[in-house]
């Protein structure tokens, strides 16, 4: 969504108050997709010489645990609180001359900002399943299985 910055200032208050969704893109390795768009609640105020941008948004994530790499669900919640500056030239918020407030790009930038270094499916993940795959095989050989080295045996006995 993009915010006409000539409205947000003939606003009451300058203020305008924001409560959507938008979808945003977001790329990480270990970020499977996004499911469903983002929930933005926000308060966008004209200052002095900018802008105030506060407030919070939700996303749904599919994510990768970085112990067993299986994929969750995970609820991200972000806290916003930019202060964008007319002055800042490298800005990329502000788009079309500054005439606008690109929003997509407010949501996107704070919801990775509020990312967690690394996702983990619990407290309690075990991790890679490897490890207890190998030990569930080694038991169930030593429950059923015959070593060959007895059958011939065993079939000696069975003719008995
Ligand atoms: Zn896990």
């Amino acid at each position: 969504m993009k915010l006409d910055i000539n409205k947000l200032f003939a606003a009451a208050d300058r203020t305008v108050m924001l409560d959507y969704d938008e979808g945003v893109g977001l790329e990480r390795a270990d970020i499977v997709s996004t499911i469903g768009p983002a929930h933005a609640c926000l308060k966008v105020s004209g200052t002095e010489n900018g802008i105030l941008i506060e407030g919070s948004i939700e996303q749904k994530l599919l994510v990768q645990c970085y112990r067993c790499l299986k994929p969750f669900e995970y609820a991200l919640k972000a806290e916003v609180d930019e202060d964008i500056s007319f002055s800042d030239d490298d800005d990329n918020i502000l788009s079309g001359d500054k005439k606008y407030i690109d929003m997509g790009e407010v949501l996107r930038s704070s919801i990775y900002l509020s990312l967690p270094m690394r996702f983990e499916c619990s407290e309690n993940c075990e991790g890679l399943d490897i490890e207890r795959e190998i030990e569930d095989e080694e038991d169930e050989s030593d429950c059923h299985g015959v070593d060959p080295r007895f059958a011939v045996l065993k079939r000696y006995f069975e003719k008995d």
